[in-house]
């Protein structure tokens, strides 16, 4: 308990270099066909951390045979719920006993800072297993009261059976949670799949997958391919999968639907986002400050719900500026195992860019830059971008509508409540909101009128397993989360047994 993060992140770093970083294919860990790898480097200091295998059409083609021979293996299709449920809580555990690696693992991988991914991600991913763990014994059919027209006696019950092979693609932004959030319920409705790491950031899914192999999940059922988007492409148009689960950017989520029509596999999506926060005149100030800082600069900004937009009555809205800038200013920028960081690079350098850029493009279109906008001056390396904050922003621009995908809020302010949610609800995305009001009338109505699959009130990214997560528009199809994600993963079958 006294082995800080950089001592930890030594260890870890030493381990990498002397152990090649496989694909996990049928049980084992092999290289790629090709015997081609590729780098995954440390945003916060630019240096290589490990070869990583690079997988392709023919690695993704032997994972999903594996997956498809796992899929009838008794050893997994004749598990009993009960024994599904305890493999799936060994692997909470075991994630549990190595917390603190998994977190400094993520950090050198992405950047985050190690004591919040500890308490946010990978506590996160071990209740995400306990939750999903309870399902095998609960998720059953039921007998329907059908009244055939002939009045034959019928018994009409429904089943779930798994949906078979699924592939699970995630970004880079919560790596271990995202394959979390999907591995989990897969699992749980018995069916077997093939996760697809971003390429930024693959170290701690290869990680889960050997604890899933210590954990006592059969060889073939929990393979991984590490790679790039070709390797996602070969997933999805894959004819012997049966299940794509995908997070990311909406443009390849649209690539996502055209290519899975091969043979309609059934699609998940979770998309992009634009979320607004919304304040009325009698919102706890304070509150809100702290928290709507938290909501567009944890993480740096990489977060799909991020609160990007921001809605401030105008009476307000000078107070709630100084506020969130204040919040903003406090936060310490820096190397994330540092143990008092709590902000770290962006991923890459194409997203520093991509985040600059929108800098420019709110400057030229006649938005106040009041906070942030640049590189850290203290920080010369690593792909640092300070907290960003603008204001007098109009809902016309770039910066209003577009996702930045990083630490930049855009305040605007209002006056008449129509009008505030018809601009709220402006917008391609539908991912989440946050209403910030104690007038119980206004948080309700507001609640009801906001198009988004996720609605806080008086709080913003609470996250928990047991509740459906998603979005409305071109934020995706479907929910994660609850029992609707045992839904993604599993067929209904309706069977008529006549008894007359
Ligand atoms: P991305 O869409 O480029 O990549 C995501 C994953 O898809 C990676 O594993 C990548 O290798 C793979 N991929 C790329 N092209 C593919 C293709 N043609 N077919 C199949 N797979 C392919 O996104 P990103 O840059 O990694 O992540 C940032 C984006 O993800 C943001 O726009 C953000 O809003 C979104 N995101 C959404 C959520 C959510 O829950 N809604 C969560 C996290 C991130």
């Amino acid at each position: 308990t006294t082995t800080t993060a950089i001592e930890r992140a030594e260890h870890l770093k030493a381990a990498l270099k002397a152990q090649p970083q496989r694909l996990l294919i049928g049980g084992a860990w092999v290289e790629a066909v090709s015997g081609r790898t590729f780098e995954t480097i440390n945003p916060a200091t630019g240096e290589v951390l490990a070869h990583i295998a690079h997988g392709a059409t023919a690695d993704v083609d032997l994972a999903v045979r594996a997956a498809r021979k796992a899929l009838s293996d008794p050893a997994w299709s004749r598990m009993s719920a009960v024994d599904r449920s305890r493999v799936l809580l060994r692997l909470a555990d075991l994630v549990e006993r190595d917390a603190e690696n998994l977190a400094v693992l993520e950090c050198l991988d992405n950047g985050k800072p190690a004591t919040l991914t500890r308490a946010v991600e990978v506590e996160g991913t071990i209740r995400t297993f306990r939750y999903f763990a309870g399902w095998p014994t609960k998720f059953g059919g039921e007998t329907l009261p059908v009244s055939p027209r002939s009045g034959a006696q019928i018994l009409n019950y429904t089943t779930r059976e798994p949906v078979g092979v699924a592939g699970l693609i995630v970004p880079w932004n919560y790596p271990l949670s995202m394959a979390a959030w999907k591995v989990a319920p897969a699992l749980a409705a018995g069916c077997t799949v093939i996760l697809k790491p971003a390429e930024q950031t693959p170290l701690t899914a290869l990680r889960l997958g050997e604890l899933a192999l210590e954990a006592g999940v059969p060889p073939g059922v929990f393979n991984i391919i590490t790679g790039f988007g070709d390797a996602g492409a070969a997933l999805v148009e894959h004819d012997g999968v049966d299940k794509v689960a995908f997070t990311g950017s909406t443009a390849v989520g649209k690539a996502i639907v055209r290519a899975s029509s091969g043979n309609l596999k059934k699609v998940s999506l979770e998309l992009g986002g634009k979320s607004p926060q919304i304040v009325f005149p009698d919102a706890d100030v304070k509150v809100a400050a702290a928290s709507i800082a938290q909501g567009i600069f944890f993480n740096q900004g990489q977060t799909c719900t991020a609160g990007s937009r921001l809605y401030v009555h105008k009476s307000r809205a000078d107070e709630l500026l100084d506020a969130i800038a204040g919040a903003a200013a406090r936060l310490k920028i820096g190397d994330g195992l540092q143990p008092d960081v709590d902000f770290g690079p962006l991923i890459s350098q194409e997203q520093w860019d991509r985040v600059n850029h929108y800098v420019e493009v709110g400057s030229a279109e006649g938005a106040t830059l009041a906070a942030g906008g640049q590189r850290p001056a203290n920080l010369a390396n690593g792909f640092f971008f300070e907290p960003t904050i603008f204001v007098n922003a109009a809902p016309t621009m770039r910066i209003v509508r577009e996702e930045i995908f990083g630490p930049v809020l855009a305040a605007l302010t209002w006056s008449d409540q129509d009008e505030l949610v018809a601009q709220a609800n402006d917008s391609e995305y539908g991912l989440s909101a946050g209403i910030w009001t104690n007038d119980i009338k206004a948080a309700h109505r507001t609640a009801a009128a906001i198009k988004a699959g996720t609605v806080w009130v008086n709080c913003f990214n609470m996250i928990d397993p047991a509740s459906p997560f998603g979005g409305f528009r071109q934020s995706g199809w479907g929910r994660e989360h609850g029992r609707q994600a045992m839904e993604l993963y599993s067929e209904t079958k309706s069977v008529w047994v006549n008894l007359s």
